[in-house]
């Protein structure tokens, strides 16, 4: 049985349809980016499958329970963390703050949140340094990792990541990629929505490609990047 299992999802925006059936799956631990250009539907099926977006049809299943219904926190406690665009940061918090925001659905047992946050430090050795620092002062690319590893003090199974490079430096992004990588080495599914082709070819062990609400290919990341369609989506003609 597949983590995450999208079958014919359907949504928009009022009248304006943006989903038409576009359906894939996510397996335990596994790497799936979603491809696609501006437009092409991508944050409408994380905020879909996330329950931030009301599917007007398909279904969503994770972990083999139907969540096509459920709302934003019933997912998050499933197992499911949603890290939307945007970097969005509590800058008058520290970094410690920031990151137990995470944990608030389990804020009950301190030393949970405490054990969760070493683990986020593991990962990101970076924010341990600054743990006491104000998150607005953190560079872009450590924003990134503070909103990550946010997203990881739930602990998911599976992690949502939309656009989590956008408007970083190279040398922020090769650091962002080695930090997936581990978060996925350490048993956590990612769902990546990465506007950087190499990026995706790099981490994701599958490709899904959206163009204009449907999916118009799909398959092992290797096969995906052979179709020429790839090409011409991020090179024009080729
Ligand atoms: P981008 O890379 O530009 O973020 P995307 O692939 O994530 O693109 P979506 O943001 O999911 O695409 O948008 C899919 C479609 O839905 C587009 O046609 C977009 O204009 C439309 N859309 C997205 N958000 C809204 C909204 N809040 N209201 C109306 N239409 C929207």
């Amino acid at each position: 049985m597949a983590l995450l299992e999208v079958r014919g999802l359907c949504a928009g925006y009022g009248a304006v349809p943006a989903l038409d059936d576009v359906s894939f799956h996510v397996e335990r631990g596994e790497i799936v980016a979603l491809l696609g250009g501006n437009g092409a539907g991508k944050t409408t099926v994380a905020r879909s499958v996330s329950g931030l977006h009301r599917a007007s049809s398909g279904t969503v299943l994770f972990d083999g329970r139907d969540i096509t219904r459920c709302g934003p926190q019933r997912i998050v406690q499933s197992g499911l963390s949603h890290v939307s665009d945007g970097r969005r940061v509590f800058p008058s918090l520290t970094v410690e703050e920031n990151l137990d925001l995470g944990a608030y659905l389990d804020g009950r047992r301190k030393n949970v949140v405490a054990e969760r946050r070493e683990g986020v430090y593991r990962t990101f050795p970076r924010l341990a340094e600054r743990r006491t620092q104000h998150a607005g002062s953190l560079s872009g690319g450590e924003q990134q990792m503070l909103v990550i590893g946010r997203g990881l003090m739930s602990e998911p199974s599976l992690l949502v990541l939309d656009e989590p490079s956008a408007g970083l430096a190279p040398t922020s992004i090769a650091a962002l990629g080695e930090s997936i990588a581990a978060i996925r080495a350490g048993g956590t599914a990612v769902v990546l929505i990465e506007q950087h082709l190499q990026v995706a070819l790099q981490l994701a062990d599958r490709l899904v490609v959206l163009q204009e609400g449907h999916v118009i290919l799909g398959g092992r990341t290797a096969e995906v990047a052979a179709d020429p369609r790839i090409g011409q989506m991020y090179f024009g003609d080729r």
